[in-house]
């Protein structure tokens, strides 16, 4: 059994710029995101695309599903210029993305990427035109496509035509090997059809969502052996808190850890009139823990047990982390590196100051039986002692003194 120490160099795709992001071609995997509102609503929507680029969504995608949503588009990305967000925009199109790519040349030119569905881009005949017809759009107005195939919505003829070919082999594989070629087949065949229309390998990206992680990976394994296109990872319907989020990294990271994945998105469940960024911060987290890209400073907390005595210990975790998340939009700006700073709360002696000694800054709460007094150390070493009632206030205000002086731009003609 071989296990792996470090992820796996990563998988040579053929790089997409989609408006200035690059995806694939060995670059950063980029982190995206989808809005949930109804994207004719011109000011929610640009609110919440606003959100999401502030939280760090590199992409994001919005539905086109209706002449109202397709009027909005250029509204909308006029909204976020007035309020500086450049983020680029993805539409969602199903069905009738060939019409309204025709009827709204402002919405074709405002968006960034296009996103079509080979199962339910037309049917029968009207399939080939109307896929046709959005790839001339798409290499009309310059744009990359993603050819996203869903198992929800998968091409049935072509499942059915696999399934009678499996029935009639020596040796039939499984339903679920069926199903995974077929999702396979409808993304390369897709893939290739748009080539044969002209679009260039630089501006198509492949997706094959599925719902359960072992089939997710099995897809993806599959298709980066037999093709190089720039992969979009995600695991639809992924569903609501912990389980979506435990299945989508699971999924992901065995992928990403494979080298495979150029882009991703967590499909995560909102809980009602929840927090759309949370997916982005999910993204942003895996990719971050995994050590393949860095965001925002990074917090070690020790999960605490009988000997904390307190709730203080976990109110410090958290205010430090919510600090953090809620400054970087400005440190990205003023502290150049800053996502590379390590911070340790802990609870108690026993790993506290072990812990503490291996981050930037660490601090070391005082367990059950301790002394009420908290050790901080920068760099490794014990610099001071905090006590008494503000020891959450002050060990912020240690962590901005060490922002500054390490992260601090320096006026050069001063010194
Ligand atoms: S550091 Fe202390 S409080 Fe935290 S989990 Fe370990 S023993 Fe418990």
């Amino acid at each position: 059994m071989t296990f792996l120490a470090a992820p796996l160099s990563r998988r040579q795709t053929v790089a997409v710029d989609v408006a200035g992001v690059k995806v694939g071609g060995g670059h950063p995997v980029v982190v995206q995101s989808m809005t949930n509102t109804d994207t004719a609503d011109i000011e929610a929507t640009a609110s919440q695309v606003a959100a999401l680029a502030r939280a760090g969504s590199e992409l994001v995608r919005i539905t086109v599903d209706r002449d109202e949503a397709a009027a909005a588009v250029p509204h909308i990305r006029e909204r976020l210029l007035q309020w500086n967000v450049d983020v680029p925009l993805v539409g969602d199109f199903h069905y009738i993305g060939h019409k309204l790519l025709a009827d709204h040349p402002a919405c074709a030119e405002a968006l960034d990427k296009y996103r079509i569905n080979p199962g339910n881009v037309g049917f029968k005949a009207k399939r080939d035109t109307q896929f046709a017809e959005i790839v001339e759009k798409a290499i009309h107005y310059g744009k990359p496509v993603r050819i996203g195939v869903n198992w929800g919505s998968l091409d049935q003829e072509l499942l059915t035509q696999l399934m009678d070919e499996n029935s009639r082999a020596a040796v039939p594989r499984s339903a679920r090997e069926v199903m995974h070629e077929a999702i396979v087949q409808s993304a390369l065949l897709s893939a290739e059809r748009a080539e044969e229309i002209g679009l260039g390998r630089d501006r198509i990206i492949l997706s094959a969502k599925v719902s359960q992680v072992q089939d997710l990976i099995a897809v993806y394994v599959e298709l980066a052996q037999r093709s190089n296109y720039a992969l979009h990872l995600g695991l639809t319907e992924a569903g609501m808190g912990s389980k979506g989020l435990v299945a989508s990294s699971a999924a992901m990271g065995l992928l990403l850890q494979q080298g495979i994945g150029d882009t991703i998105r967590y499909s995560l469940t909102p809980e009602p009139g929840g927090d759309r960024t949370k997916e982005v911060i999910a993204s942003q987290e895996l990719l971050q823990t995994m050590g393949f890209r860095s965001f925002v400073p990074v917090v070690a907390a020790c999960p605490g047990c009988g000997r904390t005595t307190s709730t203080v210990f976990q109110e410090l975790a958290r205010d430090v982390q919510d600090y953090i998340r809620a400054s970087m939009p400005q440190w990205r700006e003023k502290y150049p590196g800053v996502e590379a700073l390590n911070l340790a709360v802990m609870g108690c002696i026993v790993n506290g100051p072990g812990e503490s000694k291996h981050a930037d800054i660490g601090i070391s709460l005082p367990g059950t039986g301790e002394h009420p007094s908290a050790p901080v150390y920068i760099d490794g070493e014990r610099v001071t002692t905090l006590r008494g009632d503000g020891i959450v206030a002050e060990f912020r205000t240690i962590v901005e003194a060490y922002i500054e002086r390490r992260f601090g731009r320096r006026d050069v003609a001063a010194e």
